[in-house]
């Protein structure tokens, strides 16, 4: 990180925090050659482990492509915007709380399904039925009655 005071090249992090919205880092460095100090800000994304996708190439994690497949799981749902916002935000958190440098992208995959069930169960079974690639119709039939069972223990209680 270059020094906006000297030019120099070398700089030492001195203190490193998120910031209170959680989506970049701040770091107050100082110059190696001036000792002036100076403060950075890194997007969130930068330090975010990268994904492993099932073919093991990686991939940078994207919060707008995550956005646009919840999205696409909710289209014509009743689910306001704000909490697509909030679900992609919890994602991103919980991505970011794993402190690794790499996790597998299905782990991703699992926490949209955890959202989606929590937001609308239409959805849910829509995202699952793609992501988890179904093999057979059974495995979907026993998907939409376990969701019904719990749907109806939930009217119970
Ligand atoms: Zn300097």
């Amino acid at each position: 990180m270059r020094c906006p005071f000297c030019g120099a090249e070398d700089s030492k992090v001195v203190d490193s925090r998120l910031s209170s919205e959680g989506d970049a880092i701040r770091r107050r460095r100082m110059c190696q050659v001036c000792n002036e100090r100076f403060t950075t800000y890194e997007t969130a994304e930068l330090s975010l482990p990268r994904l492993i996708k099932r073919d093991a190439t990686r991939e940078a994690f994207d919060e707008n492509k995550l956005r646009a497949g919840i999205m696409r799981a909710l289209e014509k749902r009743p689910v306001s915007i704000d909490a697509i916002d909030n679900a992609v935000k919890t994602i991103t958190r919980r991505l970011w709380a794993t402190g690794e440098r790499e996790v597998q992208s299905r782990l991703v995959g699992d926490w949209v399904m955890d959202a989606l069930r929590e937001l609308d169960e239409v959805a849910y079974v829509r995202f699952a039925s793609v992501y988890r690639s179904f093999q057979d119709v059974n495995a979907f039939r026993e998907e939409i009655e376990r969701m019904e069972n719990r749907a109806l223990s939930d009217k119970d209680s």
